[in-house]
């Protein structure tokens, strides 16, 4: 039997925000956003445009300079830490190469998805006796990896060792799911697959979904809404069918070379630059 969605949570937002890293590098600089329950959104943008900082960001990772921060109604930096902890339940964020301990199993790797809902004792237990090992193979089997489950991670390669961090998410209760360059080390079937997985897990718990992609043309597939991120700031926050080869154009800049013209039509626009990011 499916279980019901949960109620939508309260939206959440970023205000003004500026990260400077402790060697005086700004990552972003004042940025302003606003993130509705359950809604999905691409952010995009070329290397050190920011998208890093901002999902740690909005997954408390990183304690802004400046600005303000909002996640559910709460300010998590005003927050005792005991509230702090119990926020940071209900966000997951995704790195781009998940932290898997080399001789953990891949069964424990994503149950550690659970560690929020866990007491220390039950996690404990855990490891030696995996807890949940159906909802584990579940979860694998989400991103074609059932059969992996109890190898130990330092045998994957770099596309499982990336699918096996996404199959965590889903063991997770999180309501917010920030997921950086998840599909990054993905053939394009098994990124659209496993894109496709994580979409529904968000849609099945009302959970919000931002990720960072490198792969302008996933974004424009499969998300409503995207924003493009460069040198620290918003260049544009669209819905998909406003983004046009203009905007595009002007977010990847030089990144396209200096012997990018408008091309005659937008179609062959929209290919050209769907190819070469
Ligand atoms: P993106 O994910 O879009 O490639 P990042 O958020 O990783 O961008 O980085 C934004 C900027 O901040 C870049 O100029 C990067 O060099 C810098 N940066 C990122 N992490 C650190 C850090 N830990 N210390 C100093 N500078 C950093
Ligand atoms: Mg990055």
């Amino acid at each position: 039997m499916l279980s019901p969605v949960p109620a939508p949570l309260p939206p959440s937002s970023i205000d003004g925000v500026t990260v400077t890293y402790a060697d005086g590098r700004r990552a972003l600089a004042e940025v302003t956003l606003a993130l509705g329950p359950g809604e999905q959104v691409a952010i995009i943008g070329p290397s050190g445009a920011g998208k890093t900082t901002l999902l740690a960001t909005l997954a408390c990772a990183l304690r802004p300079s400046a600005g303000r921060v909002d996640l559910f109604g709460q300010d998590p930096w005003s927050l005792p830490d005991s509230a702090l902890h119990a926020l940071r339940g209900s966000l997951f964020l995704a790195p781009q190469v998940p932290p898997l301990a080399p001789r953990q199993r891949v069964v424990n790797a994503v149950l550690a998805g659970r560690l929020p809902q866990w007491t220390a004792w039950e996690a404990l237990r855990s490891l030696v006796r995996p807890r949940e090992i159906a909802a584990a193979r579940d979860a694998l089997a989400q991103f074609r990896l059932e059969d992996k489950l109890f190898l130990r991670c330092d045998r994957l390669s770099g596309g499982e060792r990336q699918r096996v961090g996404l199959a965590r998410l889903l063991l997770s209760q999180a309501r917010l799911f920030l997921l950086d360059e998840p599909v990054s080390a993905l053939d394009p079937a098994l990124a659209g697959a496993a894109l496709e997985a994580l979409q529904q897990a968000a849609r099945d718990r009302a959970a919000t979904l931002v990720v960072s992609l490198h792969a302008v043309d996933l974004a424009l597939a499969r998300f409503p809404r995207l924003i493009g991120l460069r040198g620290g700031k918003v260049l544009f926050d669209l819905p998909r069918d406003q983004v046009d080869d203009a905007q595009l154009a002007a977010l990847y800049g030089s990144e396209l070379g200096e012997s990018f013209q408008a091309p005659p039509t937008e179609d062959d626009a929209r290919r050209k630059l769907t190819r070469c990011l």
